[in-house]
């Protein structure tokens, strides 16, 4: 799972990937792998059973 923020309204969900179009603002959006900047990603931003 990876978390995902559309570029253009901000919206962010968790998926393997992202979704064609964004469920808020209905558009065909980039959307960003914003997964390591979540809190529960850690301080590294590493996974730590990948060590
Ligand atoms: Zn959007």
């Amino acid at each position: 799972m990876a978390e995902w923020k559309c570029s253009n309204c901000g919206y962010t969900l968790s998926a393997d990937k992202p979704p064609e179009e964004c469920p808020s603002c209905k558009e065909k959006c980039e959307f960003m792998d914003v997964s390591c900047y979540i809190p529960e990603c850690g301080e590294t931003g590493a996974d730590p059973r990948l060590k």
